[in-house]
């Protein structure tokens, strides 16, 4: 009786008090169980960044959600019947009639993934002197802006950056901030707004309907086109039709086709919300704009049917499109990244408010109150997680966006967070306990954990490569 929903209504049609996994298991991967006394072996040879150790020595990873997902039976079978001609494939066709259907978008245009499409789409838009807002830039997204000499401008609303808070739609654009951003931008410089569902940085919180209706309001006024980054569009749409009333009877299809009417184009990770492991897209209703995209496809990406992707790529996109509308599944993931968050509040352990659709953040700052920014309280909680239970997270704090200024002082983020972030059909409800039985454990010996230094650093993008020390 444990995934309970919070609501007594079940939309989903069927009488059920517990929600379960909307699946049968086919095909099983097993997981790689070590001794303590081997984990420790494992973070000394990875010198303490979970990036740096093998994935065969995790026992439940969630580092990310991105591009971890276990296809279906069905996707299986469209991989079998991947057409792989180099132009005209009728997967090509399959794929680019289900994206249309969705989004209603003229140009459909296949890349190898989400960053693909924005690096093809900034190189066409952005430039020097140019800005473009954004609920909240993914990390990828800023860079192919910012590459270009553009400007990458963050437009949250005030809730959306208190952790704390409990809201329903705090990944919304702050459309007070956008106006005024408007008033102040030099003529010509925006070339499109950007809004990202749901808003990943911001903790992966729902943007509402009518935030993107807002949204596209000024756009239309100041003639700017605006885009989504709808790399989880299929969990955002749920959150609607939880949270925003007029939407509690719709179908997740309609609202999605909805959200997508109110906008130009669309950037997409097919590794969230197409529930595959690779893959990405371009959608333009502009069709000057798409033909110079195809151009640059062609040089990059590859020929405009398959677009960096194998025809089998192509079916299993297709496909996934249709499963994740699934209302069953959206409950049953929404309500398992919520459950989880429950359970951690009642605990006590600090997370942030109220839980996202793909990931649960704990608040290493609240958690490691005696572990001051630079030492990286976010750093010392994910190894622990590891040294204790084998899970892997990821660091979101001093450690990825922590800077030495000019004068040689710590500038720390603005938040130390572990991110606990859920593959898609991955992992059951025990494996969902056994992270909580872990976190609980770390949390109750918290005091005992101690602090990390770096020992040796690239110039950029540290996360990934950093050697650290403990501190003892
Ligand atoms: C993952 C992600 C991207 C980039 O997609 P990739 O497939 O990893 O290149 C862009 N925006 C958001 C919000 C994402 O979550």
């Amino acid at each position: 009786m444990i995934l309970r929903a919070r609501q007594g209504a079940d939309t989903t049609g069927v009488a059920m008090k517990t929600i379960i996994e909307p699946f049968k298991i086919k095909s099983v991967e097993p997981i790689h169980f070590t001794t303590r006394e081997e984990r420790e072996a494992v973070l000394r040879k990875g010198f303490y960044n979970l990036f740096m150790i093998r994935a065969e020595d995790v026992l439940i990873d969630l580092l990310t959600d991105s591009g971890t997902a276990a296809m279906s039976a069905a996707q299986w079978a469209g991989m079998m019947q991947g057409d792989e001609s180099y132009a005209g494939a009728r997967s090509f066709y399959r794929f680019e009639a289900k994206v249309r259907e969705l989004t209603g978008m003229k140009n459909i245009i296949p890349t190898h993934q989400g960053r693909a499409a924005e690096k093809i789409l900034f190189s066409l838009v952005g430039g020097p002197g140019k800005i473009v807002p954004n609920n909240s830039h993914f990390d990828t997204t800023r860079a192919n802006v910012e590459f270009t000499g553009a400007e990458a401008v963050d437009l949250p609303t005030a809730e959306g950056r208190d952790p704390d808070l409990i809201a329903d739609f705090k990944g919304n654009m702050d459309t007070a901030g956008l106006e005024e951003f408007f008033r102040r931008a030099p003529k010509g410089s925006v070339p499109l707004c950007m809004m990202t569902v749901t808003n990943n940085s911001g903790g992966g919180q729902p943007v509402s309907m009518q935030n993107i209706r807002e949204t596209r309001d000024i756009c239309r006024r100041e003639g700017v086109p605006l885009f989504l980054d709808a790399c989880r569009f299929a969990e955002n749409a749920y959150f609607i039709k939880k949270r925003e009333r007029e939407y509690a009877t719709t179908p997740v299809k309609a609202i999605v086709q909805e959200m997508f009417s109110l906008v130009d184009g669309v950037t997409m990770s097919a590794k969230k919300d197409a529930i595959v492991n690779m893959g990405g897209f371009l959608a333009l209703q502009d069709d000057e704009l798409a033909a110079r995209a195809r151009n640059l496809l062609i040089m990059t990406e590859g020929f405009p049917t398959y677009g960096g992707l194998a025809g089998r790529d192509l079916e299993a996109i297709a496909q996934g499109l249709d499963e994740v509308l699934d209302e069953h599944y959206l409950q049953y993931r929404l309500r398992s990244v919520e459950y989880l968050g429950e359970r951690l509040v009642k605990e006590g352990v600090p997370i942030m408010q109220p839980p996202g659709g793909h990931a649960i953040y704990l608040n290493a700052k609240k958690f490691l109150p005696h572990i001051p920014p630079h030492e990286f309280p976010g750093q010392s909680l994910s190894v622990a997680l590891f040294l204790e239970g084998g899970i892997r997270s990821a660091e979101i704090g001093s450690v990825m966006f922590g800077k030495t200024d000019a004068s040689g002082t710590f500038v720390p983020a603005r938040m130390e967070l572990v991110r606990l972030a859920m593959p898609r059909r991955v992992y059951t409800q025990s494996h969902i306990d056994y992270v909580f039985e872990v976190v609980a454990d770390c949390f109750a010996h918290r005091e005992t954990l101690k602090g990390y230094r770096v020992v040796e650093e690239p110039p950029m993008l540290r996360h990934f490569t950093a050697k650290f020390a403990p501190i003892t």
